[in-house]
């Protein structure tokens, strides 16, 4: 059962495999693949199956989801060996720099990041 808004959503079709990804995590909440445009050795994007458009649009029935999501990162971290650290970014909406309106984590590692973001 589909909402008009997830038909035409990229990251809908990422999930369901009409568009192709490379696939880094899976399970039944969420689904990890690569950034097409990498901007740092590991860019993982980390999305849930289900159509949310951004965290501004979650409530609080979606805490248990959002911290699975948050875990999720954490163990793809852990797999691809970001003992160092890295960086989880989540961008919402025009002045966030969000670009694809379905909810993402964006994971960054394997190089040293700087601070502020631009
Ligand atoms: P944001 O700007 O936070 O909305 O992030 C959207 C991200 O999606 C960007 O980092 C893009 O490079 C990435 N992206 C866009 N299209 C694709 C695609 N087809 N496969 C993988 N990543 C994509
Ligand atoms: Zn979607």
């Amino acid at each position: 059962m589909y909402t008009v808004e997830a038909m035409s959503c990229l990251f809908c079709k990422i999930v369901e495999g009409s568009i192709p990804s490379t696939a880094v995590f899976q399970d039944d909440r969420v689904y990890a693949f690569a950034d097409i445009n990498p901007q740092a050795p590991v860019h993982v994007l980390i999305v849930p199956r289900e159509h949310i458009a951004s965290l501004d649009e979650t409530d609080a029935s979606q805490r248990a989801l959002l911290g699975h999501l948050l875990g999720a990162a954490a163990e793809i971290a852990r797999t691809k060996k970001l003992g160092k650290g890295y960086r989880v970014v989540v961008n919402i909406g025009p002045d966030g720099g969000q670009t694809v309106d379905h909810l993402h984590l964006h994971l960054l590692g394997g190089r040293a990041m700087t601070w502020p973001p631009g």
